[in-house]
């Protein structure tokens, strides 16, 4: 028997999904050798939290990707208490803070009582104009059409609009759908988005009927529906590279991977990166986005990686600008607006995010998000930064009144960055899943399968360590920190 150390699991992409892969790796398996690989010269992928400095000497504090998580999903805050970072959490301000819908040249209150996008409350939008009273009758009908028959997937546009009607789907729901997805919601998979309301419809007829039905029996946690850590998001990232670098991890950044080749008779997987370089690997976690590892993968497991290159990706861009506080009243009491994709613009919303969330701008400023681009609108983004920041400005004053300039103005690009859980995609997982059935030494993480947001990332890169872990024990019968 040989001395020479088992290889080790290579994780590619050091994204949170991939960080949380490692950090579970080594919680579970302390034996392990890990290799973490990131293509980046920094890890933390589309986290990314910077303070910077006016010409004028004011700091704040900018994220160019994410901004918080949610609370309701168990993974984001179970990170943060793994890594003793519960303390340094801020929740989202609360109410008053409204959010606002952009619609008919005016800014609409964006009615109180939306549960899981759907309007459960009547009198709020009895006395909204946002709907006009044909689309307030049309919503009514929820309460009495008969649940559609059938296991039929179908678009959440399609199944919005025959449950409530045009009206609230395109200035209602396609808006908050689009703050999470930047999708054409006309397109997107009803089951691999928003599979509760065809369950609401199902078990109880009405939409408003089931989602209050599904939350008294699942009540969300009390606290904020939001939360981030103070110092931002990256701070997680930060403490992740902590914890692994103390456990042993060998993290290289500026390390991209080329292609994985498949185990042989004699050896396991190996993985190429694109200096050449060759690592034996035990067993390997693909934690970047899907394109990615659908290049990666293109000779190891070549059906499998024509599903994973055949996931969308929408391109945005985020341009965060800081103004001294304005007088608009708008500014002190939103936490920002959204812009209907039916409005034809290519920006969807934008926010306040000194007012959601404390210390991102000195005393007297205010912090501002403007979101550009979204599936089957990213033309805008073929502009230079300084026309994106024009375009941000114009779209900001022209519905809260002259600013004057911002005193700071930064573009943080996206390309292919919000992967698209188009009509077919519960399809396409499920032959993903059946694919890895058969390469039990490859594991994948990352937001394009089970979810796009944080929560669900940390959870698909605990899950990948997992499955690397399990399949350890079934080859050797030995746990990997035996
Ligand atoms: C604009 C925007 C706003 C968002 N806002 C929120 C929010 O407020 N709340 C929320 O919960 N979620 C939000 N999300 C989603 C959230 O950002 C993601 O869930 C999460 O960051 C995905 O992490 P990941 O590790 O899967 O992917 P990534 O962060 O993309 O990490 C993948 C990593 O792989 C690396 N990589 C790529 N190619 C290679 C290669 N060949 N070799 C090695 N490494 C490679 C990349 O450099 C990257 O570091 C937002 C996303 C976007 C785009």
């Amino acid at each position: 028997m040989s001395d020479s150390p088992p290889p080790p699991v290579v994780i590619i992409g050091g994204g949170i999904a991939g960080l949380a892969a490692a950090f579970r790796l080594t919680q579970i398996a302390p034996a392990t050798r890990i290799t973490l690989l990131e293509a980046d010269d920094r890890l933390g992928g589309k986290i990314r939290t910077e303070t910077l400095t006016a010409d004028n000497g004011a700091q704040f504090l900018v994220e160019g990707g994410p901004d918080s998580f949610l609370t309701a999903k168990p993974r984001g805050i179970g990170l943060c208490a793994d890594l003793g970072l519960l303390d340094t959490l801020q929740g989202i301000t609360p109410q008053p803070h409204r959010a606002y819908v952009a619609w008919g040249g005016t800014l609409h209150e964006l009615p109180e009582g939306l549960t899981g996008l759907v309007p459960t409350k009547l009198t709020p939008i009895l006395r909204s104009r946002l709907l006009s009273p044909r689309g307030k009758a049309r919503l009514a009908l929820d309460g009495v059409l008969p649940a559609q028959t059938g296991t039929e997937d179908e678009t959440l546009g399609t199944f919005v609009r025959r449950r409530l009607g045009d009206e609230v789907w395109e200035r209602l729901v396609e808006p908050l759908m689009a703050g999470i997805y930047a999708a054409d919601g006309d397109l997107l998979s009803l089951q691999a988005t928003f599979p509760q309301l065809r369950d609401a419809e199902i078990r109880h007829g009405g939409l408003a009927k089931g989602v209050l039905a599904a939350r008294r029996s699942t009540p969300s946690p009390s606290g904020p529906a939001f939360k981030t850590p103070s110092a931002g998001l990256e701070s997680l990232v930060t403490a992740l590279r902590d914890r692994l670098a103390a456990s042993g991890v060998d993290i290289r950044v500026n390390a991209p991977v080329s292609a994985v080749m498949p185990p042989d008779a004699s050896s396991g997987p190996t993985v190429i990166l694109a200096s050449g370089e060759r690592l034996d690997a035990e067993a390997v976690i693909v934690a970047t986005p899907a394109f990615v590892a659908g290049e990666i993968l293109a000779t190891a497991a070549p059906a499998l990686a024509e599903d994973l290159s055949g996931i969308a990706h929408a391109s945005s861009a985020i341009v965060t600008l800081a103004y001294p506080t304005p007088r608009a009243g708008i500014a002190r009491d939103a936490h920002g607006y959204l812009i209907p994709r039916a409005l034809g613009s290519p920006i969807l919303a934008c926010t306040w995010s000194s007012l959601k969330w404390e210390h991102r701008a000195p005393d007297g400023y205010v912090l501002m998000r403007v979101f550009l681009g979204r599936y089957g609108q990213e033309d805008v983004l073929a502009q230079d930064d300084d026309a994106l920041i024009a375009l941000a400005v114009a779209e900001v004053q022209q519905r809260i009144g002259a600013l004057g300039q911002p005193v700071l103005a930064r573009v943080q690009r996206w390309m292919r960055g919000m992967p698209q859980y188009l009509l077919g995609h519960p399809a396409r997982i499920a032959r993903i899943d059946a694919a890895l059935a058969d390469l039990p030494w490859l594991a994948l993480a990352g937001m394009a399968y089970r979810g796009v947001g944080l929560p669900d990332a940390i959870l698909s890169g605990e899950t990948a360590a997992e499955r690397v872990h399990a399949a350890r024990i079934f080859r050797t019968g030995v746990g990997i920190s035996a």
